[in-house]
């Protein structure tokens, strides 16, 4: 359990003080607005402050660390009208409106992204941009699973918005031209190839967690990396794609290597199909189990959907 305090905004006649009396699972969060419109969204985000910190304490096995590698006593959430957010150590800067990217991706859905990134981003960092897909795509997979348990992404939704990245990926520009990794640093980079970065990222992050679950007999999963990169990274430690293809065989026993000489570092298509089948999903919430296999079994856990019998 994550107790969060919250403190009143902080300014020069009342800075943050973390309270000392409290340890360990404490986090002082403030949050400022860029103007009292924004406030009335303060309990909805204290909401997903509590539950994401608590889901992502429990899957990294500890808080986000800061700049001198101490775990986060303080967190700054900087609310502000628009469309996006950034994450820094001991920082968030999230805006808010009305969009809905791609038609349903809301703010909420970027605070989740963001709150990610204190972990993967900055407690443990990417060497360099081709590891950019592993960053954002991760995240995004992280996001859209947390936003399914929370009930932003309802149950009967959830084969349709993970179909959409698969769409987007499958559809970017660069695809087959450029790989993942080096996409970021090709043509305008990460803004001309964010379906690849971002889109193809999560699908690569829900095959290789698929490939993990189902070659291991659904006892490790794609966490059990994360976690391993929580423990042995760090902001000096950096990551790079041919240690993740290491730390994913120490931490699960899978052998990605081939995975990624062809679908990260390589330009070929990731071969969805052949692992799982997201319409098969929709159709058995819909009309049970008759059709059951081994594979829609794993991805029903996967994805954290309620298991059709
Ligand atoms: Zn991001």
């Amino acid at each position: 359990m994550i107790w969060l305090t919250y403190l009143p905004q902080a300014s020069a006649q009342n800075p943050l003080v973390p309270d000392a009396s409290k340890t360990g699972t404490t986090l002082n969060v403030s949050i400022e607005f860029s103007d009292s419109s924004l406030k009335k969204f303060e309990p909805r985000l204290r909401v997903l402050l509590e539950e994401a910190f608590s889901e992502y304490v429990g899957l990294f096995g500890g808080m986000p660390k800061a700049k001198d590698g101490d775990e986060y006593t303080e967190l700054k959430l900087k609310v502000s009208h628009g469309v996006g957010g950034e994450a820094d150590p001991e920082y968030i800067e999230l805006r808010i409106d009305d969009t809905k990217q791609f038609g349903f991706y809301t703010w909420e859905m970027t605070l989740l992204h963001e709150i990610f990134h204190l972990w993967n981003g900055e407690t443990f960092r990417y060497s360099s941009d081709r590891e950019q897909w592993f960053n954002e795509g991760v995240t995004e997979y992280y996001t859209f699973k947390l936003a399914v348990k929370l009930g932003i992404i309802s149950q009967t939704q959830v084969a349709s918005r993970f179909a959409y990245p698969l769409g987007s990926y499958l559809s970017s520009r660069g695809l087959t031209k450029t790989s993942m990794s080096l996409a970021p640093l090709v043509d305008g980079g990460k803004r001309d190839h964010y379906f690849l970065i971002y889109h193809g990222g999560l699908v690569a992050a829900m095959v290789l967690d698929y490939q993990i679950r189902s070659s291991s007999n659904n006892t490790f999963s794609l966490d059990y990396l994360m976690r391993e990169l929580y423990l042995s990274k760090s902001r000096d430690n950096r990551y790079t794609n041919e240690a993740l293809v290491d730390l994913i065989d120490t931490s699960t026993g899978f052998k990605a290597k081939q995975f990624f000489d062809r679908y990260i570092e390589g330009k070929l298509i990731i071969p969805v199909g052949r692992y799982f089948d997201l319409g098969r999903l929709d159709f058995r919430q819909r009309m049970g189990g008759t059709f059951k296999q081994e594979r829609d079994t794993v991805l029903e856990d996967m994805l954290e959907v309620t298991r059709s019998e």
